[in-house]
């Protein structure tokens, strides 16, 4: 289902296994064939610590942004297929490795909070890796009830741990 209205779609793109850069590449390929969403634009990749347990590999990031007509749950839905596509597993462990994560960072000035999906992403504001590639590509985006992306990314905190890499 569609409704009438474009709105900018961000999602952020992590790997941290199976050689992170190659997959967030091939996550961006996959995005700009979705039907969904036109007029697609990339960040540069960065690598940053994972997050939660230390016991596993550095993380590389990325961030998309688009427009689209769709609601948060076909997206999301698409965003899943990819992940599935790309081998992504589901362990329930928070935090854990993962092949391929497609987070739908925010939908236009959308608030929604429900069962299988909460938009904006909770945690962004403060977080550096997506904060980075973010501001590259939409630094005057307002996310809804946090300011604009550039002004999240001054305040956010752990300045040295998030660093551009090579792209694959
Ligand atoms: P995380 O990305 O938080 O480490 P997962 O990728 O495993 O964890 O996602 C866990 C669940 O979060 C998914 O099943 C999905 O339904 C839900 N979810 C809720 N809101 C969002 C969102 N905005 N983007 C991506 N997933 C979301
Ligand atoms: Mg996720």
């Amino acid at each position: 289902m569609t409704s009438s209205r474009w709105r900018p779609i961000y999602v952020g793109i992590g790997s941290n296994l199976e050689q992170p850069a190659v997959q967030v590449s091939r996550a961006m390929q996959a995005l700009a064939q979705l039907a969904e969403v036109v007029g697609w634009m990339f960040s540069r990749c960065y690598t940053s610590p994972p997050m939660g347990p230390q016991d596993q590999p550095a993380f590389v990031n990325a961030v998309a942004g688009g427009l689209t007509q769709a609601t948060a749950e076909t997206l999301l839905n698409a965003l899943q297929r990819i992940e599935q596509a790309a081998g992504r597993t589901r362990d329930g462990q928070r935090w854990g490795p993962r092949i391929l994560d497609l987070d739908l960072l925010a939908l236009g000035q959308t608030r929604q909070q429900d069962a299988m999906i909460t938009v904006p992403h909770p945690g962004i504001g403060e977080r550096r890796f997506v904060l980075a590639p973010w501001s590259e590509i939409a630094p005057e985006f307002e996310i809804p009830g946090l300011g604009t992306v550039a002004r999240c990314l001054i305040s956010a905190p752990g300045q040295a741990d998030v660093i551009e890499t090579a792209a694959a």
